[in-house]
């Protein structure tokens, strides 16, 4: 506390509405109703001058902003990296959502993608981009459909700081990693290049590029509207499914525990069997008391709850992994492509032997992209929740 937020000029009385929440109370699919519940103060104040480039940087660093596309790296680092760098610069949003058990990215694409945009084009500002791409996944024609009206809003308005466009995905779950996502823009094959150099450095045509997950993107505008109440409660959304009551996208401060979360969604933590917690790239667990929050002992990955109750085969729904990541593998390194076969075979079988899931998991660590490298981690932790049963 006691600091100084460098926004005075136009932080938001919190009587507005939202406030610290990420997602507006209604959906915001038109101008009017995005400005009518506090949206673009940010900006308009970036327009005219209000706002500058640092003291957005400042703001987000301060704000403690990890990407919550899965990995948790500071924005603020990626954003001053690409910052840095040489002109022409981009801003890549990462609407590639394909993850098993998540969809908070859908929904905010789809319901406010003026709130998308707003994050984008501030990101895209602080940067010095000379240009925004919405990079969004092909079964997403909706928000597409959006996406491209909210930027001819926008640009009617005067408020397109940075030229934006559309890119529609390649279709493969692949395409979500960044670096296969910047190879398919460039009209190749989607296949993971080897980091470093990181997209900061050499991303789109080889030039400094922030690749970002929507939601840490839409949380920027939030970040300038009041950075204290942000760091008093930062909000994160959970997409949370599977057996509960209320399956939806539920918005909760970072920290609220496991047990919490689910009742939130009608879920009664007593009654499951296990939870799948990150996703895909995921573990199970039957830890209720966990603090939902990064860099803790479990992954939150972007936020997946998959509940499963009594009555659900754990090793089903493994199988079901396994054989997705043995699929979706792109084949372009070794680890990978073996791994997963040999862990789909002894899902299969049902192995339950710990030694041959570590020898699976130093092969599979040693694999180009983070697919690989976490495609092991359900297996492993199902093991340990039925080891402690
Ligand atoms: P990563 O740790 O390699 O990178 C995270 C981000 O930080 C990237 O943008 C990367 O470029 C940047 N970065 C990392 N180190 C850097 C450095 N030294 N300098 C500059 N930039 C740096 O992770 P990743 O492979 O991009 O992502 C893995 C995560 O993706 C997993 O945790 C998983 O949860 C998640 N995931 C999400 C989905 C989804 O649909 N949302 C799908 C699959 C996986
Ligand atoms: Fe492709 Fe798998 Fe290697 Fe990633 S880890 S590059 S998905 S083969």
């Amino acid at each position: 506390g006691g600091r100084a937020e460098p926004f005075a000029t136009f932080r938001l009385p919190f009587a507005l509405g939202h406030g610290r929440k990420l997602l507006p109370p209604e959906p915001t699919d038109t101008l009017e109703a995005y400005r009518a519940q506090g949206g673009l103060r940010a900006l308009e104040a970036a327009r005219k001058g209000d706002l500058t480039p640092e003291a957005l940087l400042k703001a987000v660093e301060e704000a403690g902003l990890l990407g919550r596309g899965g990995a948790a790296f500071p924005t603020h680092l990626k954003l001053r990296a690409v910052a840095r760098g040489e002109a022409p610069r981009y801003l890549v949003v990462n609407g590639d959502e394909s993850e098993p058990g998540n969809f908070k990215d859908r929904f905010l694409l789809e319901h406010h993608p003026f709130l998308v945009l707003e994050g984008a084009l501030l990101a895209g500002f602080a940067v010095g981009a000379s240009r925004v791409y919405l990079y969004i996944r092909e079964e997403f024609q909706a928000a597409i459909r959006g996406l491209k009206e909210a930027i001819g809003a926008l640009e009617e308005a005067g408020l397109l700081l940075v030229p934006t466009e559309v890119f529609q995905s390649g279709g493969l779950y692949i395409c979500g990693e960044e670096t296969a996502l910047l190879e398919s823009m460039e009209g190749r094959r989607a296949e993971p290049r080897l980091k470093p150099p990181f997209p900061v450095e050499k991303g789109l045509w080889g030039r400094p590029t922030a690749v970002q997950n929507v939601e840490t993107l839409a949380a920027i505008p939030r970040i300038l509207e009041g950075l204290e109440a942000w760091r008093r409660e930062e909000p994160k959304l959970f997409s949370i499914s599977g057996d509960v009551a209320a399956p939806g996208l539920y918005e909760l401060p970072l920290g609220t525990p496991l047990g919490e979360a689910l009742r939130r969604a009608g879920g009664e933590p007593e009654g499951l069997k296990a939870v799948l917690l990150g996703g895909a790239a995921g573990v199970f667990t039957r830890d209720f008391a966990f603090p939902l929050r990064y860099r803790e002992r479990l992954p939150l990955g972007a936020g997946a709850v998959v509940a499963f109750g009594e009555g659900v085969d754990l090793w089903a729904v493994l199988e079901g992994l396994a054989h997705f990541f043995q699929e979706e593998s792109c084949g372009k390194c070794f680890p990978c492509p073996l791994g997963t076969t040999v862990q789909l075979a002894l899902v299969q079988r049902r192995v339950r032997d710990a030694r041959l899931v570590e020898d699976l998991a130093s092969t599979l660590k040693g694999s180009l992209c983070g697919l690989g490298q976490s495609a092991y981690w359900a297996y492993r932790s199902l093991l340990e929740v039925e080891g402690a049963a």
